[in-house]
């Protein structure tokens, strides 16, 4: 699975993560690296877009941590993109809702994809892991082969199918299956509609008819991983369809380029619940997208180190800063990393929204045309002093301020109130520090 993605990552990543320091024209180029490797995996051009942006936001907005490479840092951050572009926020991979016995779940794709295989593996899962009660039923009524099939599988995983009626409609079938399953005290009852080579208007109407009998708890789309970005349309067009809860990759065993996996989720907004490994009944596993990503970045351990070490240097940065105002120094540097940090915090209005009694106060601040661009802009200022100017703020005259200014593209004004913001929360920190210890802001630290 991903092996070609993989290589391609990890090639670029190996000659990041060697380099002690990092240009914007490196990230750049390994970004651009990135890009190609998305697409030949035939990632969609806009997926990959979206993911190679938010790498360079991600990458550009993040202060280096030290022990531990930039390279590695940029690792983990495609890591987290990574994950985040295959779960989107959902927490329900590999879960299948079969409560309310005897829940339907209905097997829809292509012909070829594997659905009559899926349906007999998930059978297989359900009985074995969870203990259910399963009764299979195959709708292909114009192959024949297709329902002897799934009867045979039944009989290999010890799962029952539902009795072959020659001359019935896929709707008289599932009229049949949910009876059987209600009478015979099933748990789950398994729908394997058949497919055809392309998406026709019969087979849609077909399991339309199908799906408003049975009120499906699942609709699960079988599709062939290997076919890249004609897996996602057809899953779009399932979708717009029928209304499907999740997806089923297979063929995720071959050395095929993956690409579906990263576009699926991010172009449908569906779900990948699990993916085919191989033609044998236990070749199914449940899609956990920080496996999948692991697997596609080959490079676990940096991942972890990152965020061990972001944890300990953010501990480690607070406890500084905390021993600086308690001497009442508070200078650029200080100030700056405050401003970061209430960025990451996700802005003013989110940090005050966490506060009791609050909340009003954010949005009236909103409404006085404040917003968290200035925060961008008030760094971008400070990033435009000297070291010294920034370690002294008082040296700060005329002539300087006009260079400043126009070096982060502003108006003096602007740094004016910054340098006001300043004063006024260095005051403010050389009053916390003077409480001591014990102190206010030994507690807001915490
Ligand atoms: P259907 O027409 O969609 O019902 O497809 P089938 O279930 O009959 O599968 C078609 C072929 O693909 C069969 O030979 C299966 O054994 C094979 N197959 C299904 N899933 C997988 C998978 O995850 N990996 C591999 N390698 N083969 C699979």
């Amino acid at each position: 699975m991903f092996e070609n993605l993989s290589d391609r990552l990890s090639g670029v990543f190996d000659r990041l993560t060697k380099q002690g320091a990092l240009s914007e024209d490196d990230v750049k180029t390994a970004l651009r690296e990135v890009r190609v490797a998305l697409l030949e995996a035939d990632v969609s051009l806009s997926v990959a877009r979206d993911f190679v942006k938010a790498i360079q936001d991600k990458a550009t907005g993040q202060s280096v941590t030290k022990s531990v490479t930039p390279g590695q840092q940029v690792v983990k951050i495609v890591h987290d993109e990574l994950v985040h572009v295959l779960a989107g926020d959902e927490a329900d991979i590999g879960v299948l809702k079969v409560d309310n016995a005897p829940a339907p779940i209905l097997m829809v794709g292509l012909q070829g994809g594997g659905k009559t295989t899926t349906t007999a593996k998930l059978a297989k899962r359900l009985k074995e892991k969870q203990g259910k009660r399963v009764l299979m039923a195959s709708l292909d009524v114009y192959r024949p082969a297709a329902m002897e099939q799934l009867k045979v599988l039944g009989e290999q995983i010890g799962v029952d199918t539902l009795p072959i009626v020659a001359g019935q409609s896929p709707a008289d079938i599932a009229k049949r299956a949910k009876q059987q399953a209600t009478m015979g005290g099933y748990d789950v009852y398994m729908l394997d509609t058949a497919g055809r080579l392309s998406i026709d208007d019969t087979l849609m109407t077909e399991v339309e008819a199908v799906r408003d009998i049975t009120k499906p708890r699942e609709t699960l789309l079988v599709v062939d991983g290997l076919t890249g970005q004609d897996a996602v349309t057809t899953a779009e067009n399932f979708d717009g369809r029928i209304g499907i809860s999740g997806v089923v990759l297979t063929r995720m065993d071959g050395d095929g380029r993956g690409g579906a996996a990263l576009s699926m989720r991010a172009v449908t907004g569906k779900p990948i619940k699990f993916v085919g490994l191989g033609e044998k009944m236990d070749a199914l596993e449940e899609f956990h997208p920080e496996r999948i990503a692991g697997r596609i970045l080959g490079m676990g351990d940096i991942v972890s180190l990152v965020e061990k070490a972001q944890e300990t240097i953010e501990a480690e940065q607070a406890e500084k800063m905390m021993k600086r105002f308690q001497k009442g120094r508070f200078n650029m540097n200080d100030m700056r990393m405050q401003l970061e940090q209430m960025q990451k915090m996700g802005g003013m209005e989110s940090i005050m929204g966490m506060m009791p009694g609050m909340k009003k106060a954010a949005s009236q601040i909103k409404e006085s045309g404040f917003d968290d661009s200035v925060f961008k802009r008030q760094v971008a200022l400070i990033n435009s002093m000297t070291k010294i100017e920034r370690a002294n703020p008082q040296i700060l005259q005329a002539s300087r301020k006009k260079r400043i200014a126009k070096g982060a593209g502003l108006e003096v004004p602007e740094l004016n109130q910054l340098l006001k913001m300043h004063r006024q929360m260095a005051d403010m920190m050389k009053k916390m520090g003077k409480m001591g210890k014990g102190g206010m802001l030994k507690q807001a630290v915490k």
